[in-house]
């Protein structure tokens, strides 16, 4: 045995040839001739095989007699029942003419499946097993089938109950937007040159007695893929709104000159369609806000995925009254040549480049580029996530117009948040 393999760091071999397959590129195509035999039945599985040209028999043999099960042509996959389930092949696949294959590996066929949501692999996983136990000749107990494999057994237990996890996070999800019990909670944003509050930003809660929807951004994910972020996002823009007319009352009666602005976050989603964005417009307009009052956030990632409709997307909303920011900069693709294709009137750094920024010099450094690039372009900036009295003083030296974060103050209650504007910062 090799010294490696004696070291208590020492990989298993099961675990270099993940690692390997893990980095392993595409296989180059493999031509089998006519008659070749792919694999046999009770073969152990390495490939499954989409077939680019040719065609492919899958035999099985029983009572000693073979018949065959399929004949294959381009663009089916085959050998892919055993990657999935980590047991023997089920069949035998033989070339029938001059045939040529792309390999895929377990690896990239798991990696296609885990992809999907919880319940498409469940369904699946099910398939597959029900197939298998199908074209099994043994008299196999059937609550025993999914565990005869032990590691597919503990696999496919948790793809179920993932699944059911999921189930249970849209219908919790469903029945909080029907009954309406989603609310808003605002941050502060605090112009650094005064100390003063210059606006909020409003963040979305769930009802407090549901675990399902405490976080935001992993319950927005899945509101995306069900197409709930449309009503929902409309509600949060109103809402939002709603505040701020709040928020201007309370001013006014306290003879404030400065009126806040309010963020308000938009997904990608909202910007897909005409007829969205044409809503989110008109609220915006039916408002009255001016002076770009209304701060739209949207993620650099929701900018690039469809970028020709998310510009006509922000240049109307902008036309309707609204400023634009981009939201968690640096995150995303941070490809900076889309920066002055957009609209965009403000930058928010992540709060993961603010963190120790002070002690930090690198990450300092690509603050500080940020603040000027962003300047450069007739941006403001906004940096996130600012937790310590260091993190703040640092940004105040760069000219960083306002600042987010915990050390700040975090999201409230909209009377909380009058409550500070009788109080402080004013
Ligand atoms: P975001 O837009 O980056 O919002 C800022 C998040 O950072 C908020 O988390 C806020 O509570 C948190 N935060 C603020 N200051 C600090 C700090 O000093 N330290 C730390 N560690 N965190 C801080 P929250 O409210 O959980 O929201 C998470 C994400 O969920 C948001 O990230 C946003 O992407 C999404 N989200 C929230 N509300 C909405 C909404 O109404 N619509 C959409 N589409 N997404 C929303
Ligand atoms: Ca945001
Ligand atoms: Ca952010």
């Amino acid at each position: 045995m090799s010294s490696i393999a004696q070291s208590d760091f020492a990989m298993s071999e099961s675990r270099i040839n993940e690692v390997t397959e893990m980095f392993t590129p595409l296989r180059s195509n493999i031509t089998f001739t006519a008659g070749t035999r792919i694999f046999e039945e009770n073969d152990k599985a390495n490939d499954a095989y989409l077939i680019q040209k040719g065609y492919v028999e899958i035999s099985r043999v029983t009572a000693n007699e073979k018949k065959i099960e399929y004949l294959l042509g381009p663009g089916e996959i085959f050998g892919e029942i055993a990657l999935l389930d980590g047991k023997t092949r089920t069949a035998t696949a033989v070339a029938i003419h001059d045939t040529t294959v792309a390999p895929l590996t377990k690896q990239q066929i798991q990696s296609a499946i885990e992809g999907e949501d919880p319940l498409t692999q469940l369904l699946l996983h099910t398939a597959i097993r029900r197939l298998r136990k199908t074209l099994s000749k043994d008299d196999v107990d059937p609550n025993l089938t999914h565990l005869q494999t032990v590691g597919y057994g503990e696999y496919f237990q948790n793809t179920q109950k993932k699944a059911i996890n999921y189930i249970n996070r849209i219908s919790s999800i469903q029945s909080a937007v029907s009954e309406q019990k989603f609310h808003l909670h605002y941050q502060p944003i605090i112009d650094l040159s005064t100390g003063f509050i210059k606006g909020f930003e409003a963040l979305i809660r769930g009802p407090i007695d549901n675990p399902d929807l405490q976080r935001p951004d992993l319950f927005i994910p899945l509101a995306e893929d069900l197409g709930l972020i449309i009503p929902l996002g409309q509600w949060v823009l109103e809402t939002a709104i709603n505040g701020l007319i709040q928020l201007d009352a309370e001013s006014a009666k306290l003879k404030l000159k400065n009126k806040v602005f309010m963020s308000v976050n938009v997904s990608a989603k909202q910007l897909e369609q005409v007829d969205v964005v044409e809503n989110l417009a008109h609220t915006i307009e039916q408002s009255g806000f001016s002076e770009k009052r209304i701060k739209l956030e949207i993620t650099e990632t929701a900018l690039l995925k469809q970028p020709d409709k998310a510009q006509s997307a922000l240049n109307r909303l902008r036309q309707a009254g609204a400023s634009i920011a981009i939201d968690d900069f640096g995150t995303g693709y941070s490809s900076l040549n889309y920066l002055h294709q957009f609209p965009l009137n403000t930058m928010k750094i992540d709060r993961s480049f603010i963190s120790n920024i002070q002690t930090d010099q690198n990450r300092g450094r690509i603050v500080s580029a940020i603040i000027n690039l962003a300047h450069d372009l007739g941006m403001d900036v906004v940096a996130e996530g600012i937790e310590r009295k260091r993190e703040l003083e640092w940004l105040e030296r760069q000219n960083c117009e306002y600042a987010q974060g915990y050390y700040l103050d975090k999201p409230k209650t909209l009377v909380e948040c009058i409550e500070m504007l009788k109080k402080a910062y004013y």
